[in-house]
């Protein structure tokens, strides 16, 4: 089970499918990476799945203040580079009886340089066994992903080898979403045109955390003339956290009423902790009742 708010889609229970532990940080969206804490924690644990060994570390070192060096030192969480697979949780989504919408990868990037494109295979294989389950990737490797359509027969090697397999084969994936992040307009324009060079039943963005205003050309929301399929989903989020930096509403409002023009479902996870409500102070706004009734959006796609 997992609190992240899309992966509660009706009909289904929400999950996090986690079978890699390390990472390292590409773009401004991972300056406050949640997973690095987390996995600090875990591999400190005494018992810890083995994918979390060894994947990040903390330095010391001295701050700078002025013309002097301080005594104060900080300690610097940071990853170390390695990246672990974990084989034994490719069997999860076998084990869950009823149908999830799952998170693939909350606490790294599947699509990361250092997981081989023969676990992303496997990882695809899965997938499509278990078609009773909706599978929503995400990346900010957006390098990787129209490689995907170059998988499809490695993948359908390995999905006739699973027993339990009844349906006919269909590529893309009908049960698998692809996903980037687009924290800003530099990463909007940079991923959104790979994702859409990629074969996906739906293709999706997660605007989260959400860190300027973001213009998307129409042209890549609707499905037109030019684009046979545009983008089918956005998911809008302030970023939470003590060095949670600043959304502002506006910035939310705009994106949404692009969607609304494109008729594309819009859902918007939580609001930032600054500058929609000051006497909130520091606290997540996950309470809907709270929010602007423009920005009380949840809608998947059909
Ligand atoms: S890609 Fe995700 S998991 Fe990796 S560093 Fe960035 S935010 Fe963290």
């Amino acid at each position: 089970m997992t609190k992240i708010e899309w992966t509660h889609r009706p009909g289904t229970k929400g999950e996090s499918w986690n079978l890699i532990g390390g990472c390292t940080k590409v773009s401004p969206a991972c300056d406050n990476c949640y997973a690095l804490d987390m996995s600090w924690r875990i591999q400190n644990m005494e018992k810890r799945p083995d994918r979390y060994e060894d994947v990040c570390a903390k330095a010391v070192a001295p701050d700078v203040a002025g013309m002097e060096w301080v005594v104060r030192p900080s300690e610097t969480l940071h990853w170390t580079g390695h990246v672990n697979l974990d084989y034994d949780a490719l069997e999860a989504p076998y084990r869950w009886k009823a149908p999830r919408t799952v998170f693939v990868g909350s606490m790294a990037d599947w699509l990361h340089p250092r997981v081989p494109t023969g676990f992303v295979v496997e990882m695809l294989a899965v997938m499509a066994a278990c078609e009773r389950h909706t599978f929503l990737c995400l990346t900010k490797r957006h390098e990787r992903l129209p490689a995907i359509a170059e998988l499809e027969g490695h993948v359908r090697d390995r999905w006739q080898k699973v027993p339990s397999v009844m349906s006919d084969w269909q590529w893309p994936l009908p049960n698998v979403w692809q996903g980037t992040t687009i924290e800003n307009q530099e990463q909007a324009d940079l991923r959104i045109p790979y994702l859409l060079q990629t074969p996906a039943a739906v293709r999706w963005v997660s605007v989260e955390p959400m860190l300027g205003a973001i213009s998307i050309p129409p042209g890549y929301l609707k499905d037109g003339y030019y684009l046979k399929h545009g983008l089918d989903w956005v998911v809008i989020g302030g970023e939470s956290g003590p060095n949670a930096r600043r959304m502002e509403g506006q910035w939310a409002k705009d994106l949404i009423a692009q969607c609304d023009d494109a008729q594309v479902p819009v859902f918007v996870k939580q609001l930032s902790q600054h500058g929609f409500h000051y006497k909130l102070g520091r606290k997540i706004i996950k309470d809907l009742s709270q929010w602007q009734p423009e920005l009380r959006r949840r809608e998947w796609p059909k």
